[in-house]
């Protein structure tokens, strides 16, 4: 008790912390500052937001998952103020090189529901692209392999018949493994066929070539590592990690991108600064 009461004090400093941060390097203009310098040097960048649930009833205090509201309000800012595209566009930029201006990739992870029941509305409604990391499992309800990895989930997955929708819909799909396993803490055969098998599952469902990837957990060295990655590479174009960060088209990595996890304690001021990269340079120290 004790523990998670000082765990919840520290989650609410840090929030404080990047909150106050956020507003005193904006009105300082200190911010502006730190992107001229750094447009100037490494020029425009690809965000990649992470969400994971979007759902209003947060009975279990899960900071990745977002209500509705907060999820259109942050749709909405996007549409007025970014360029969103998908990672096939990503991929044909990345060969030209030939984005001036900082454009913003949409990702889920896991597969809920909720995603193709609150969020899929909300993104067609502004017409913004999106990117479905699915884990298999928790589409084709194999329950077995689930309870083995220890696995929460959080809320229920879709059915195959909505991945097909999302695609139809013109979304695009991703694997995230069959189980969602660390893939450091299992054999490296067993994390081989984690990895194929989410493909080809959702290929059969889709009767298409699945060519991205996010890694379960996304950690390097804690969840995923460069052996991993080497598997990765034969099987994929684009890899997601969940380190934190925007990428820079000069210097990209299409098989290990960053992103930025969105948190449901972000106000729509604190999501503008993060598209900002206001955190950019401590980026690699907080999550
Ligand atoms: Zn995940």
């Amino acid at each position: 008790m004790i523990d998670f009461l000082l765990e919840k004090m520290t989650l609410r400093l840090q929030t404080l912390a990047r909150q106050s941060a956020a507003l005193l390097l904006y009105y300082s203009r200190l911010n502006n500052l730190r992107q001229f310098i750094s447009n100037k040097n490494y020029g425009p960048k690809l965000t990649i937001l992470a969400y994971h649930g979007v759902e209003d009833y947060l009975s279990n205090g899960d900071i990745f998952t977002i209500s509705t509201k907060q999820f259109e309000e942050q749709m909405r800012y996007l549409k007025e103020n970014y360029n969103v595209i998908s990672f096939l566009e990503a991929i044909k930029m990345k060969n030209t090189l030939d984005n001036s201006v900082d454009l913003v990739i949409i990702t889920f992870d896991d597969g809920y529901k909720n995603n193709y029941n609150n969020a899929a509305p909300i993104l067609q409604k502004y017409g913004l692209n999106a990117c479905f990391f699915l884990t298999t499992d928790l589409i084709t309800h194999v329950p077995d392999r689930l309870l083995k990895t220890g696995s929460i989930w959080k809320f229920p997955g879709m059915t195959q018949d909505e991945v097909k929708a999302l695609r139809n819909g013109g979304f695009e799909i991703g694997a995230h493994t069959c189980s969602h396993p660390n893939l450091l803490q299992i054999p490296l055969e067993i994390a081989r066929n984690e990895i194929l098998w989410s493909k080809n599952e959702l290929e059969q469902v889709l009767g298409e070539t699945i060519e991205y990837f996010a890694y379960p957990g996304g950690r390097k060295q804690i969840h995923y590592d460069d052996s991993i990655k080497a598997i990765v590479a034969e099987e994929f174009r684009v890899c997601c990690t969940t380190s934190r960060g925007r990428n820079n088209f000069q210097t990209i990595d299409m098989l290990e991108l960053s992103r930025i996890c969105v948190q449901n304690w972000w106000s729509l001021f604190y999501f503008a600064r993060e598209l900002e990269g206001t955190f950019d340079f401590i980026g690699r120290f907080i999550n």
